[in-house]
């Protein structure tokens, strides 16, 4: 599971000692849960007799989230690492931020609403210790709404019918990755793209735990009908073409029994005359396929707009800055490094480091 700065791709290395795991924590608008979630998480890993930071991304939270970020970096300089963005970019955007910026042999990805608890971190660290370069989980007695559970159930099975990708319960974000699988990901220059599957693709011996799950104790989901409903469409769009595929076979299908119906119609006209009954019918039949025919759009749109979004090349995520103290000291006696983002934080020496607007 080792690997070498020299494998990371495009500038993930930063310049200091990698610690054994690395904890990347999304956050937006948490500051209800951020004070319980520093004590609960700070303790499990001080328990859990490795090495370890935690990375931090502020999501472009407007609540008091990024100051408390601030102070607990404060607080504990040597193991935490906070990514401000600019603004939001996304629950997966920021994961993605985390792993550029995470120099952990293995990474763990964290909800900050407590949802996941941070006293199954050593389970998964213990799992990818013995080899699996991927540890899913599945949330024992999911504490969500009825209406997410079912939703997740249903995309659950699309899914697992129309991709590769074999995930219990992909909804769950509480995840341990290898160094190898994360650099795979950071080398992905995906825009929309849903982490957990992008990560299974690329794992060599996944693994998958069972995991405690809480209900959210503080603030309310993150997540609007529209935001799941994208995310969605980013997990089953950026995996298989297979929706498009099974529209065309549709359409041929339709086409052919529209013709026969057509045809049927036609001798029917000679034989019995001209009749006018079965127009509501017609009317059903016709408004079922213009839904369907919108709906095939609809679908092909997702498709282009995502193209669309790729070929623009804009950033994936814009940072304001980063707080990390470790790299401001150590690169300090390792100008050499080059490209690498601890090299370009170095140059503000001696204090926290903080870099204006970067993108990735
Ligand atoms: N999150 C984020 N950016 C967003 C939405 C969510 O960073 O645009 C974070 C959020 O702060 C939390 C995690 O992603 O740490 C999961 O969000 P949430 O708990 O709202 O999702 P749910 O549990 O409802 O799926
Ligand atoms: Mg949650």
């Amino acid at each position: 599971m080792q690997t070498t700065t020299a494998d990371l791709p495009r500038g993930t290395a930063p310049a200091r000692a990698r610690p054994e795991v690395s904890i990347v924590v999304p956050v937006f608008n948490e500051e209800g849960s951020l004070p319980t979630l520093f004590v609960r998480l700070y303790a499990a890993l001080d328990r859990l007799g490795a090495s370890y930071e935690c990375v931090f991304i502020d999501d472009g939270s407007r609540d008091r989230s990024a100051a408390l970020l601030r102070e607990q970096q404060q607080a504990r300089p040597a193991e935490t690492r906070v990514v401000l963005f600019q603004r939001n970019f996304g629950q997966h955007a920021a994961i993605l931020a985390g792993f550029e910026y995470a120099a952990g042999d293995i990474v763990v990805t964290l909800d900050a609403d407590l949802q996941n608890p941070p006293e199954e971190i050593p389970r998964l660290v213990e799992a990818a210790r013995a080899g699996h370069d991927y540890v899913g989980t599945i949330r024992r007695g999911r504490k969500d709404h009825w209406a997410r559970k079912w939703m997740s159930k249903a995309i659950n099975i699309v899914r697992d019918r129309t991709t590769q990708i074999r995930i219990t319960d992909q909804g769950c974000m509480l995840r341990a990755y290898s160094r190898a699988v994360v650099a795979a990901v950071n080398a992905s220059p995906e825009v929309n793209t849903f982490i957990p599957a992008l990560a299974y693709l690329y794992a060599r011996a996944p693994a998958e735990i069972e995991v405690a799950h809480e209900p959210r104790r503080a603030g309310e989901s993150k997540y609007s009908l529209y935001k799941l409903i994208r995310l969605n469409f980013d997990l089953i769009t950026g995996f298989t073409a297979v929706p498009l595929q099974l529209f065309s076979m549709l359409g041929m299908v339709i086409s052919a029994i529209a013709g026969v119906f057509v045809l049927y119609l036609a001798v029917r006209r000679l034989i019995v005359g001209p009749e006018a009954e079965g127009l509501f019918t017609l009317f059903g039949i016709n408004f079922f396929l213009v839904g369907l025919a919108l709906f095939g759009i609809g679908l092909i749109g997702e498709y282009v707009g995502r193209i669309y979004e790729q070929v623009r090349g804009r950033p994936r995520y814009l940072i304001a800055a980063v707080l990390d103290a470790t790299v401001a000291r150590e690169a300090d006696s390792s100008r050499e490094a080059d490209s690498s983002r601890g090299a370009e934080l170095a140059r503000e020496p001696g204090r926290t480091a903080a870099r204006e607007i970067t993108g990735a």
